[in-house]
């Protein structure tokens, strides 16, 4: 599944490619022109906005009701849109939203910190704006994340003693 996330909604935009999904991040403020662009390119459109309604019935729009990006993917999880795949992540830059490309790892020498070298065995690079990427540990921090959210469920009402 792909997706165009309207202004509200850039951190979710990259956590999702993140997680390896194709997501356009819509910047502008007509309505018109967003549901244009999910038209053309079939994508589903990610808004925070009430008032954006499909205006046919091809018109495909999930409306985010969580504020905190990732409780917002838990949401597109339970709503059934995304599932999270290891294989996926690290696939996608989470800048220009292009597929990245295996690179040799002689390749990432000189153009990674010393230390992430020598720690990494695989790099890969975006071809557009040849960002270099590696297992970092942001990855890992996001996916421990998410299986807690989907392990707990919501979280707990916890009322501070008083
Ligand atoms: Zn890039």
């Amino acid at each position: 599944m792909n997706f165009v996330a309207d202004r509200m909604l850039g951190k979710l935009a990259k956590q999702l490619r993140m997680l390896g999904y194709d997501t356009i991040y819509y910047r502008g403020e007509e309505a018109y022109r967003l549901i244009k662009l999910a038209r053309e390119e079939g994508r589903v459109i990610l808004t925070r906005n009430t008032k954006l309604l499909p205006r046919t019935p091809e018109d495909r729009i999930v409306r985010i009701t969580e504020d905190r990006p990732s409780l917002q993917i838990r949401e597109l999880i339970q709503k059934g849109y995304i599932s999270l795949s290891e294989d996926n992540l690290l696939s996608r830059c989470l800048l220009c939203n292009v597929l990245l490309d295996d690179i040799p790892r002689e390749e990432a020498e000189g153009k990674v910190p010393d230390f992430i070298f020598y720690q990494q065995k695989e790099f890969y690079q975006c071809p557009q704006c040849l960002r270099i990427y590696w297992q970092g540990s942001h990855q890992e921090n996001m996916l421990k994340r998410i299986e807690q959210l989907k392990n707990f469920g919501q979280a707990p009402n916890v009322k501070p003693c008083t």
